[in-house]
């Protein structure tokens, strides 16, 4: 047995760190349900809690108000099935062979996207012996998965019947929206409208039905229905990208990545920094080495255009953004190895956020937190 870490060690930075705000989570999920309400609220916790870590996202989340976990593959859910979280869990996105009988003995809920699945599903069913829970997905024009409205009166006439002999329970029909333009959504949601339509027509009665995520959520109340699938706001990052900020939502965002400047030097005019020289200094001035880089999922991309918030400022980073490390310009000021340098953060602080260094890399918030690397250590603070 070794002996607990002293507190000051806990409070130590390290040289590189994620740290997740789990009350923050709780809070933008709390927050978010009182929006919808009174709509249920499904958070999803794919991609490993887009980063953040998908058990102690979900515990969160759970203890915010969220009553659904909503995640892609069928092994995420099974995951979080180990341990020990038994709200109800959807996962939706299947490998064509896969095998839907341990999910369905884990009390998986199954979004089904084509009649092919839900046969699938129906004789995974029978060969565990129990009623599987499904929640059809009809296609409304985002053209990715989904049951193309052509086959929709067959699927659902289909899903009727082996929800008459017992196989399957209709427990959810849902959608998802492109968030391109107000009229659009309206386009889908009248076309998820028609798809009640003719569910109810088949017989079926779900009690559940879905179509927003967090853009619809917030923004087209039309889209809320009985549950809204929540990803990335209880993350505390808008799905906007519009220039919205997580503070106008009243959201936090969880995540901080961090590390401490691994060193300090002064540079005279000219000097070039960093590979291919594409940076060099007009005067003289300080540079300081920051210990992330692309393999710990910051945006190579990002290389002369993102900034850091250090020694109570932003400073840009200039040079290319490298594997492992990249550098910033704090110019006079005074810069000690060892300083904390915040990449992203709750830009209450001062810091940038997720948005920002996905501004600089040409993709979004989504991207950036989703990225980080494996040699990043996470660090949870806020929790029960
Ligand atoms: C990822 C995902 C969501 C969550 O979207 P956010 O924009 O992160 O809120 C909702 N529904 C489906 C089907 C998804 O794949």
């Amino acid at each position: 047995m070794s002996a607990p870490p002293a507190a000051d060690a806990a409070d130590a930075a390290p040289f590189r760190e994620a740290v997740v705000d789990l009350g923050a989570v709780r809070d933008n999920v709390r927050t978010l349900a009182r929006a919808v309400s009174p709509a249920h609220v499904m958070v999803v916790v794919k991609a490993n809690g887009y980063g953040h870590g998908a058990v102690p996202v979900a515990r969160s989340a759970l203890a915010g108000g969220a009553d659904w976990l909503g995640v892609a593959d069928l092994h995420e859910g099974l995951q979080l099935r180990a341990a020990r979280i038994d709200a109800p869990i959807l996962a939706w996105l299947h490998d064509p062979g896969a095998d839907f009988a341990p999910a369905i003995a884990g009390h998986l809920d199954l979004g089904a996207s084509s009649l092919g699945q839900l046969s699938a599903i129906a004789a995974a069913a029978a060969s565990v012996g129990t009623v599987a829970a499904v929640h059809l997905k009809l296609d409304t024009g985002l053209s990715r998965s989904g049951i193309p409205p052509e086959h929709w009166p067959e699927t659902v006439a289909r899903a009727a019947e082996l929800e008459a002999d017992g196989r399957i329970r209709v427990r959810g029909i849902f959608s998802h929206l492109a968030n391109t333009s107000p009229d659009e959504d309206a386009v889908q949601l009248a076309a998820f409208e028609r798809g009640l339509e003719s569910a109810a027509a088949a017989g079926l009665r779900p009690e559940l039905r879905h179509l927003a995520s967090t853009a619809g959520a917030l923004r087209l109340p039309a889209s809320r229905f009985d549950l809204v699938r929540i990803g990335i706001g209880a993350y505390g990052i808008p799905p906007f990208g519009d220039g919205t900020t997580a503070a106008e939502l009243g959201l936090r965002p969880a995540m901080t990545l961090r590390g401490r400047v691994a060193a300090v030097r002064r540079i005279p005019a000219g000097a070039g920094v960093s590979y291919g020289h594409i940076w060099r200094a007009a005067r003289p001035t300080t540079v300081a080495l920051v210990p992330l880089g692309y393999a710990d999922g910051v945006p190579r991309q990002a290389s002369g255009r993102a900034e850091v918030w250090l020694a109570d400022a932003r400073r840009p980073v200039i040079g290319r953004i490298a594997m492992d490390q990249f550098v910033v310009d704090v110019g006079d000021d005074r810069v000690e190895t060892g300083d904390e340098v915040v990449l992203f953060g709750d830009p209450e602080t001062g810091a940038p956020s997720a948005d920002d260094w996905g501004d600089a890399a040409d993709t979004i918030g989504y991207d950036i937190v989703t990225r980080i690397g494996p040699r990043v250590p996470k660090r949870y603070v806020g929790g029960e």
